[in-house]
């Protein structure tokens, strides 16, 4: 079985598992009252001060569907609401206590949630339930990791549109459970959904002093990230924004202020020709373009061995023409949008670069009005040819020969990102020569390489990839505190 298989069967994540999964007709009547509800966002916070006039957000699949408006924090405002925060000095027991309220909240508004997630992030229902269900366990597995053990002080948490609901809220879970005070930044693309958010954890219980919430543009960020009443930083997104903040806390934060970031990949797969192919060209599908390949995690770059190359490119362009794509909210579609016009337009030069090199294998229609890219096949001779994440539904395929192994390896690693890889082998002692060698945070065989289980698969890279500890695994919640208890080897 898989991880999510196995994961399915228990209960960690109360009203997600298998028995107690809701049907699509329940999900559809949930969600009803809100698919064309008008959200209005904006800063939640105790600290008084001026936001800007209110944007308008339009769901990326239909740009026609207004979502609500929002209004941005400003510098100003972000920090005085700074000024503002008081670390949680509730016991640690009741802080869990709240942090569970607010996952069982999380659940009983899974309508409005799924509507948002669908309507905002342009999510599909598949990826809507992943999302909401990994939200849920970052809030019960860190209100389980509460204790008595001093907190830090007052955190920006900074985090990315492709998980709006579930990186935003394990960040603020981890350092919220620790007992520190939140300065939250959602991303600019998905506002909305923050700000429900954050309206539920309030109404859970958390101290508005505690969770301030501060919409906006990188103005924000950067005010956060050089404030010296802030004792750290929770961050997801570019390894360039990462290094951006990482230079701004060394100049204005107090010296050892922790930053832990989760930042890009150039996430490769290694299909050998023991592999099987059916298995392989699955895990392949799945992990380029589910969430269409808006994921940290997924496969960019995947190196098939020479001697079957011809065959299973045939199987995995079939497999590729077999994809449903359109409206998100259908239950058979498989890749929705991608999250706004401008990621849509670096996707296609992309795309079209290859078209005019004659490096395109393939690719597929889609539809004209809404943010959709095609799903695309570019080949390349190594991966050292690509130069930077293309964060969308594009595939990059090399072919490698049998005794090349290691020169492949070496390619890989020497991108300096290590963020997931995929193995597909039936060779026992290939599995340890390759998963030994490879730098990676998550290694993945025989299976798809996205989708990380809280608990379970920590999530989280080395390199350029991030600074570790990995989210949703034993060593997070210590950073957050001021003396990090010793490390647990799981
Ligand atoms: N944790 C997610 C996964 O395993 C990826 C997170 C991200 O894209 O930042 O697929």
């Amino acid at each position: 079985p898989t991880g999510r298989d196995l994961f399915d069967g228990r209960e960690n994540s109360k009203g997600w598992d298998l028995r107690h999964r809701p049907t699509m007709e329940a999900i559809d009547a949930a969600r009803a009252p809100f698919a064309k509800h008008q959200w209005q966002g904006g800063p939640l916070t105790t600290a008084t001060g001026e936001s800007t006039a209110a944007e308008t957000r339009v769901a990326p699949s239909d740009p026609s569907d207004t979502v609500g408006t929002v209004a941005w924090a400003t510098p100003e405002l972000s920090r005085a609401a700074a000024a503002a925060a008081r670390p949680w000095s509730a016991p640690a027991s009741e802080r869990a206590r709240v942090l569970n309220a607010a996952a069982d909240l999380y659940e009983q508004h899974y309508g409005e949630l799924f509507a948002l997630l669908h309507r905002e992030a342009g999510k599909t229902l598949l990826d809507a339930v992943a999302e909401l269900r990994e939200a849920v366990d970052f809030l019960r597995y860190y209100a389980g990791q509460a204790n008595e053990d001093p907190a830090r002080g007052t955190f920006a948490c900074i985090s990315p549109w492709n998980f709006p609901l579930a990186i935003f809220t394990g960040q603020i879970a981890a350092a919220l459970a620790a007992g520190n005070a939140v300065l939250a930044k959602p991303a600019e693309q998905t506002p909305l959904i923050g700000y429900r958010a954050a309206q539920l954890l309030i109404e859970a219980g958390v101290p508005a002093e505690a969770l301030h919430l501060l919409p906006g543009a990188g103005d924000v960020g950067a005010a956060l990230t050089s404030c010296p009443d802030v004792a750290g930083v929770a961050f997801t997104g570019s390894t360039e924004t990462a290094q951006i903040i990482h230079k701004s806390m060394a100049e204005n934060l107090a010296p050892g202020a922790p930053l832990i970031a989760e930042t890009g990949g150039l996430n490769a797969m290694i299909v050998d020709s023991t592999a099987l192919p059916e298995q392989a060209v699955q895990a392949i599908i799945e992990s380029a373009f589910q969430s269409s390949g808006q994921r940290c995690s997924a496969l960019r770059c995947l190196y098939v061995q020479e001697d079957i190359m011809t065959g299973f490119l045939e199987m995995l362009t079939g497999a590729m023409d077999a994809l449903v794509l359109g409206d998100p909210w259908q239950p058979a579609t498989d890749a929705g949008p991608v999250i706004d016009a401008e990621a849509a337009g670096i996707i296609t030069d992309h795309i079209e670069a290859a078209r005019h090199d004659k490096r395109l294998l393939h690719s597929l229609p889609v539809p004209s009005d809404g943010h959709f890219v095609p799903p695309a096949l570019i080949r390349v001779d190594s991966i050292a040819d690509m130069q930077r994440e293309i964060f969308g539904p594009v595939l990059h395929i090399a072919s490698f020969k049998g005794r090349d192994l290691d020169k492949v390896i070496d390619a890989i690693n020497a991108t300096g990102y290590g963020l997931t890889f995929g193995l597909q082998t039936r060779i026992d002692d290939r599995v340890q020569h390759v998963t030994d060698r490879i730098h990676a945070g998550n290694i993945y065989v025989n299976r798809n390489q996205i989708g990380a289980i809280v608990g379970s698969q920590p999530f989280g890279g080395e390199g350029l990839s991030g600074t570790g500890p990995k989210a949703g695994g034993p060593h997070y919640l210590p950073r957050f505190r001021a003396h990090p208890a010793p490390e647990v080897t799981p």
